[in-house]
């Protein structure tokens, strides 16, 4: 006779710390909840992607070492294409460089940030370690050493610009880390287009410095799931193993570099985001009971006096979709994306109105 079947017994260690993503699909609101391009895409860029659409592009297996778009980013950036991994979302990335390096092992994270860093290091099996920002959110620079050393942790995540709270890190701070730790630096430079220290300088001088960059973001590539990053060849060998040999589709790799080649309006788009930030900002402080946090990304976090997922609701009820943050180490915290001038405008009206 055999045993009943008893799932419980079967999940893994530490999967049992995770709940399955709620994916929520909201449609008729101006959605300012992820951070993406509000602006539309490129007239241009988008022909070309959209001439792409057939042929081996479709029927034929993609390039596995995203030969063309790792040459491209590797020309944009300043590095060697073997400096260069792509992946399937800077997501994909992150989880990759966890399944190397971090399973049975710990990672520490610099809290409040980005919580896919956390979750992914539930999922390959690896111990988030968090250590806090100060109350500006800046980097705890001796404290993360310390935490780095006392708990062995094979890998750091420090995301700079940070999500959500907006704010960047320096370079001196970020190489006082790396100076003094011999673990894995991970520099997640997701909205970096939009402000904050280029890491880049560094990588010459650390070999374990991994920057992690995205076309989500300022290349409006969100829906085509395009990441890459930018690490010592040797250091992208060993993340080599584990990465799907199709991980990033024909079509996105094509996509990314019509992009990359035809940034030109990109480059205005993100100029225009950051003057509609300053403008974003304004209209924020203007409202009482709103407190702000300055933002060298494309979106803001502020703080009011009232009930934050009351005030998420009541703006939805509007049509207007933000981001609710909370939990202990932001109460009351939520962050907008910065839209185009007239969603902003709607935004500030609602929540004057809701406030
Ligand atoms: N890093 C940070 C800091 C982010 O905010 C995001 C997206 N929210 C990502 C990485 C993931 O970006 P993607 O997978 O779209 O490249």
């Amino acid at each position: 006779m055999r045993e009943m079947f008893d799932l419980q017994k079967l999940v893994r260690p530490g999967l049992d710390k995770l709940v399955p993503y709620d994916a929520h699909l909201y449609t008729g609101v101006i959605k300012l909840d992820a951070n993406e391009n509000p602006y539309p895409f490129p007239a241009e860029a988008a022909q070309k992607i959209g001439a792409l659409a057939a042929g081996d592009v479709l029927s034929r297996y993609p390039d596995a070492g995203a030969t063309e778009l790792r040459q491209a980013i590797a020309k944009y950036t300043g590095v060697q294409p073997e400096q260069v991994m792509v992946g399937n979302g800077s997501d994909e990335l992150i989880l990759n460089i966890l399944l190397t390096f971090g399973t049975g092992g710990r990672v520490l994270i610099t809290n409040p940030t980005f919580s896919m860093y956390k979750i992914h290091s539930l999922v390959a099996g690896a111990r988030p370690i968090p250590v806090p920002r100060r109350s500006d959110f800046s980097l705890d620079v001796p404290a993360v050493i310390n935490y780095a050393r006392q708990s062995e942790s094979r890998v750091i995540f420090i995301c700079s610009p940070n999500n959500p709270t907006g704010n960047g890190s320096t370079l001196e701070e970020i190489e006082a880390v790396l100076s003094q730790v011999n673990c894995l630096v991970v520099v997640d430079q997701a909205y970096l287009e939009f402000g904050g220290a280029d890491c880049r300088p560094l990588l010459d001088k650390y070999p374990q410095l991994i920057i992690l960059r995205t076309f989500s973001k300022a290349f409006s590539l969100a829906g085509l799931r395009v990441g890459y990053m930018l690490a010592n060849a040797d250091v992208l060998r060993q993340i080599q193993k584990v990465k799907q040999p199709y991980n990033l589709n024909s079509f996105s790799q094509a996509a990314a570099l019509a992009v990359l080649t035809n940034r030109e309006p990109f480059l205005k788009q993100i100029q225009d985001i950051i003057t509609e930030r300053k403008a974003l900002q304004e209209g924020l402080q203007s409202i009482p009971g709103v407190t702000t946090y300055p933002s060298v990304t494309n979106f803001i976090m502020f703080r009011t006096n009232y009930d934050s997922k009351l005030i998420y609701q009541q703006l939805l009820d509007r049509k207007i979709l933000i981001r609710k943050l909370g939990g202990p180490e932001l109460p009351g915290c939520l962050r907008v994306t910065v839209g185009t001038a007239e969603e902003n405008k709607l935004f500030l009206q609602a929540l004057g109105q809701v406030m």
